[in-house]
């Protein structure tokens, strides 16, 4: 059976008003940015920062290069030196080009001393290119100003320490729980 045209505009036309009036009613979806703000979940993937021993004041990096390896993107640059006679590695230069950066987590999931971190900080942004490569000292800041904010004692990044991976498995600062300290 043929259907009159002048019908199925009008049941179209009757659906969408229904949706219409249905959505009127209910809260918007959207918030009016700059003027509201949502909360970010924790662990969200945002502005890279090295985390600042709280008891050293420097970098936690002990330059083993596992972040280095597992970028997919090839972002992280990692420079350090080695003491002759402990034998351990002393990291001098760490750069991170974020424009390349895919924000997958691999590099403070593989961190085994909680060094690096995608803050929960989104807004970001820069005019040149040069304003988003972040180097060591740089990185070191994004985690001061983001700390500064951070509304809790202790920091920890659930991707410092994944569900699944045998305990036996992960470092002693994983199997530990990698608190840091943040304020009194
Ligand atoms: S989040 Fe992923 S792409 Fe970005 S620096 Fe880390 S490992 Fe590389
Ligand atoms: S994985 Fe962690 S400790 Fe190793 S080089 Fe990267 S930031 Fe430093």
């Amino acid at each position: 059976m043929r259907r009159d045209p002048k019908y199925l505009i009008f049941k179209d036309l009757l659906g969408g008003l229904l949706i219409t009036l249905k959505t009127f009613f209910k809260k918007p979806v959207t918030v009016q940015y700059p003027r509201e703000r949502v909360t970010v979940y924790p662990s969200f993937r945002g502005r890279h920062a090295l985390v600042r021993d709280p008891e050293t004041g420097t970098a936690r990096c002990v330059a083993c290069l596992k972040c280095v390896q597992v970028c997919p993107s090839r972002c992280i640059e990692v420079r350090y030196e080695v003491d002759p006679e402990t034998g351990a590695r002393k990291m001098l230069e760490y750069n991170l080009h974020a424009l390349r950066c895919i924000y997958c987590g691999y590099c403070e999931e593989v961190c085994p001393v909680g060094a690096i971190v995608l803050t929960e900080w989104f807004e970001y942004s820069s005019r040149d290119r040069a304003g988003l490569i972040f180097d060591k000292e740089r990185l070191l800041k994004n985690w001061d100003e983001f700390i500064e904010k951070y509304p809790e004692k202790v920091y920890t990044n659930k991707f410092w320490n994944l569900k699944g991976i045998p305990e036996i498995l992960k470092p002693a600062p994983k199997r530990e729980g990698i608190l840091i300290k943040v304020r009194d």
